[in-house]
């Protein structure tokens, strides 16, 4: 087993994306919680995703793409294959037209929305307190009660699991409550339609979500904002404080004293920490309420 392992390595290295190798996924999530991935690359270029989804199919590895890391639980044992993340020139946002964005995937969605402001385009607000990367965002279909990302997407671009390229344009795009159809094939890019607006106008509204952001959301610890979707007509932070849990603790992971619907590593916490209050949280809702609720954070690993 070892010995495969460095064989497709080598493949890596050969074809010039220089993976790590046991890459500690706790230094790529904003909860800081998560065990090694068997390879870790960030691609710079199409071309180096491209090699890089090549040589793992050739060897039949397993693929995870990883954005920012701000939506992910994984699991204490790490990550097996090859995590892929971007970078370099998939950061780049252009803006090829008077209400268009072109966003790399790697491309921050608080710097996006920013930027988008600075021109005097408008939509993308409600998310500016998003901390993830456009490809992230796309597939989550990042947003909040006063938007999301999807309404404004034109085309994204995608390399599948050989690494062909292909744009997939508006029509064959499905968005819905933080889903979406993309995630199967690695999003390099995507093109936004905005509407034009008074730059000071925009950015007066992106400060005021801010500030919103600041006062209701622990920002400042590690965590992956929402653990659960909120259940048609719920809102899932209601039903959890009303039952007394919030600041209750597992091992390193508490749900937070400030929003019942955030879980924070506070102390050092492992995913089995995480997973044990999400097991409490979700039995006590569905005694009380009769309700299932559905995580929105993702898990993944083993
Ligand atoms: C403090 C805080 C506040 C938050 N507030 C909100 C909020 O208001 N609204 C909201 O919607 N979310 C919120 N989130 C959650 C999170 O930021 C979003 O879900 C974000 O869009 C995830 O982006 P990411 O780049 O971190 O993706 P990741 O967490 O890295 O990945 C999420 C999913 O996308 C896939 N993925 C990532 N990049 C690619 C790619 N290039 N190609 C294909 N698949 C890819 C991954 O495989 C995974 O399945 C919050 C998180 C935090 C920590």
């Amino acid at each position: 087993m070892v010995k495969m392992i460095m064989d497709w390595i080598e493949e890596l290295e050969r074809a010039g994306v220089s993976p790590l190798r046991d890459e500690p996924l706790s230094k790529h999530t904003s909860f800081k919680i998560g065990g090694p991935a068997d390879a870790y690359v960030t691609a710079k270029t199409r071309e180096q995703a491209a090699a890089a989804l090549r040589v793992a199919r050739a060897a039949k590895i397993p693929v995870f793409f990883l954005g920012w890391g701000s939506n992910l639980l994984v699991r204490d044992g790490g990550v097996r294959g090859l995590v892929l993340a971007l970078g370099g020139e998939l950061e780049k946002i252009e803006f090829p037209g008077p209400d268009l964005v072109r966003a790399g995937a790697a491309a921050r969605v608080p710097q996006l929305v920013v930027s988008c402001a600075e021109k005097g385009l408008s939509g993308l607000e409600p998310i500016v307190g998003v901390p993830g990367c456009v490809g992230g965002a796309l597939v989550m279909n990042a947003g909040t009660r006063d938007g999301e990302i999807g309404p404004f997407v034109e085309e994204v671009e995608t390399l599948d699991s050989e690494g062909n390229a292909a744009v997939v344009p508006r029509g064959r795009l499905a968005f819905g409550y933080r889903c979406s159809n993309l995630g199967n094939s690695l999003v390099l890019s995507a093109l936004l339609r905005l509407k034009r607006g008074v730059k000071a106008d925009i950015m007066a509204v992106v400060a005021r979500q801010q500030q919103k952001r600041l006062q209701t959301q622990p920002i400042h610890t590690f965590n992956v904002g929402s653990t659960f979707k909120n259940p048609p007509g719920l809102f899932a932070a209601q039903m959890i404080e009303q039952l007394g849990l919030k600041g209750r603790a597992l091992g390193g992971a508490r749900i937070s004293p400030m929003h019942a619907n955030f879980i924070e590593n506070f102390a050092g916490a492992k995913a089995s920490d995480v997973l044990a209050l999400v097991d409490l949280i979700s039995e006590r809702v569905l005694a009380a309420s009769g309700v299932k609720l559905e995580l929105e954070m993702r898990v993944v690993g083993e």
